[in-house]
């Protein structure tokens, strides 16, 4: 049973370590993903609209400077212009457009590299100007709108990462949970078995009466638990008289109702905390009162005597009554007086002994004087 446990539990454990593993790479892969896809977002924000729409303030700067260079000086080298507008113009033109866009730049490409020739007009230069800025605008607005759809993105990104970490660490969660009630669970069913088995083991299982070994253990530690509270105790033996042609009479089955009743009785009488029950073997029981007092020791074995009277069985070929009784012999332990416990057993049986030879139905408490 216990085994069985330990093995669903650890299968559990397994699943769980499994789940915990799955999950924290599953948001790995995930939160990787997300994350290229942002950089890619801001790559092309950054490659595909800053740079271009800097290179387009550089070639506005250029050919401001041109048309300056032109008019300040007569013969102007426009070479240098030239190469530089070329060189800015080639990188804008080679990143990346969409294809709208790329329409628009390819009419104006024509303009911008027809424009760089000496014979080219100063006016030329200010309707370059004037498309550079067309071109910085239409950049600005792309650039606007980009932006935003990063943002949204961002925004649903984040959000797609929290709920899924939310079921995983929900799911996760269920799972522990189930783990710890099925723990606990079979743990309270451990409890209830290991209490009935050991009730069980302890338990005579006829009468329903402490059993033998349950009495030697109570038995032995009997001296030490009453000098250790300082209680006189008692140790009682009690047997049914003539049961053996009980038996012979009414036959065994019946021999095994009348037993039972007497236990039960017996059973029921000494009911308190510190009174203890036992079938000793056969027909023969056993008591043991701790922090008892001679009077009502004497008392409680007359009641017994007559209550197993009154259970009013019948026995027609008991030499003693036409009912079941039975002989009681008792002792009784005063603290710190030592007396072993084989000792204690034999005074008892002693008693028991002498009450049948009184003629039976009957107690005796042991008396060293009176013997
Ligand atoms: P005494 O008055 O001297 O005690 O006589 P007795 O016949 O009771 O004693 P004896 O020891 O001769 O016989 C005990 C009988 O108890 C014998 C046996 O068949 C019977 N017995 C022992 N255990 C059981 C049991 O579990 N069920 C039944 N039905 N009888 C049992
Ligand atoms: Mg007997
Ligand atoms: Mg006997």
């Amino acid at each position: 049973m216990k085994k069985e446990f330990y093995k669903s539990l650890s299968f559990k454990l397994g699943v769980l370590t499994v789940i915990i593993l799955l999950s924290l790479f599953t948001s790995a892969f995930m939160f990787n993903s997300q994350i290229d896809k942002l950089k890619k977002r801001i790559d092309y924000i950054y490659f595909g609209n800053y740079i271009p729409v800097l290179k387009l303030h550089t070639l506005d700067d250029l050919f401001s400077d041109l048309i300056v260079c032109m008019k300040t000086h007569k013969k102007c080298n426009r070479t240098p212009y030239f190469k530089n507008i070329k060189k800015e113009w080639d990188y804008y033109n080679n990143s990346y457009k969409a294809d709208e866009e790329r329409k628009v730049v390819d009419k104006i490409n024509k303009d911008i590299l027809s424009s760089l020739t000496f014979k080219t007009k100063l006016s030329t230069y200010n309707l370059m100007i004037e498309k550079i800025n067309f071109l910085k605008e239409h950049e600005k607005k792309v650039a606007y709108k980009k932006r935003r759809e990063f943002l949204e993105e961002y925004t649903s990104m984040k959000d797609y990462l929290f709920y899924n970490m939310i079921i995983l660490v929900f799911i996760s969660f269920l799972f522990i949970a189930f783990i710890i009630y099925s723990i606990i669970k079979k743990d309270n069913q451990l409890k209830i078995l290991t209490k009935k088995y050991k009730l069980e083991s302890i338990t005579d299982g006829m009468t329903k009466l402490y059993n033998r070994k349950y009495f030697d253990k109570i038995f032995d530690n009997m001296p030490f638990i009453s000098n250790a509270n300082n209680w006189k105790s008692a140790f009682v033996i009690l047997d049914i008289d003539f049961f053996k042609q009980y038996n012979d009479t009414y036959g065994h089955d019946m021999g095994d109702l009348t037993l039972k009743s007497v236990a039960s009785t017996l059973k029921n009488y000494f009911n308190r905390e510190y009174e203890y029950v036992f079938r000793l073997g056969g027909e023969e029981f056993g008591v043991i009162l701790f922090d008892i007092d001679e009077d009502i020791l004497k008392d409680c074995l007359a009641d017994v005597n007559k209550n197993i009277e009154s259970l009013n069985i019948e026995h027609k070929n008991s030499k003693i009554s036409n009912v079941v009784t039975i002989s009681i012999g008792a002792v009784i332990y005063e603290a710190n007086s030592y007396i072993s416990c084989n000792k204690l057993y034999k005074m008892a049986d002693e008693s028991l002994y002498r009450s049948k030879e009184n003629g039976r139905n009957q107690y005796r408490i042991y008396n060293e004087e009176v013997k």
